[in-house]
């Protein structure tokens, strides 16, 4: 069953959002590109998430690794906090929530993206100097259960 809501969390129907990169139109942007890797990881679309891997760095990537964590792992809410583009190269800084092994965890990232093949492909990360944005108990709680925060994931926080 395919979702009505992408699972990027860009308000957009999953249609008009991440779908068509996952189905091989290129993504317009890198943030396009890191929004449908996003998805492609909630969706459990292993193959997608190997393609969009620059060709330098996929030789890289341990896919039985990968492939057991995706498996552990449920995805919530996604929050781009910036992105750039300068020519053949871009930059996403982004914190992505998902619950594995009983924690709330977030993942905040400075992703590199490059423009080869006529796709952005994922390059590498580097660390964000900032820290990941404070979660308010009241706020609604990332894993995107509906709930409070402090209803919720507030005792299982992963801690960084
Ligand atoms: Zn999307
Ligand atoms: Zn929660």
């Amino acid at each position: 069953m395919l979702p009505k809501v992408c699972p990027c969390c860009s308000g957009q129907s999953y249609q008009a959002c991440c779908q068509p990169s996952h189905e091989g139109a290129p993504a317009p942007s890198p943030e396009a590109l890191m929004r449908s890797r996003f998805s492609a990881h909630a969706l459990g679309l292993f193959d997608y998430i190997l393609l969009s891997w620059a060709e330098s760095a996929r030789a890289g990537v341990d896919r039985e690794a990968l492939k057991g964590w995706l498996e552990r792992a449920s995805f919530g809410q996604l929050s781009v906090l910036s992105s750039q583009v300068s020519g053949t190269s871009g930059k996403v800084e982004f914190v992505a929530w998902y619950r594995q092994d009983g924690q709330l965890h977030a993942l905040h990232d400075l992703s590199h993206f490059i423009h080869e093949h006529g796709h952005w492909r994922y390059l590498n990360s580097s660390a964000p100097e900032l820290s990941a944005p404070k979660l308010g108990r009241n706020d609604p709680c990332p894993c995107l259960s509906g709930k409070k925060h402090k209803q919720c994931c507030i005792n299982c926080l992963a801690t960084p």
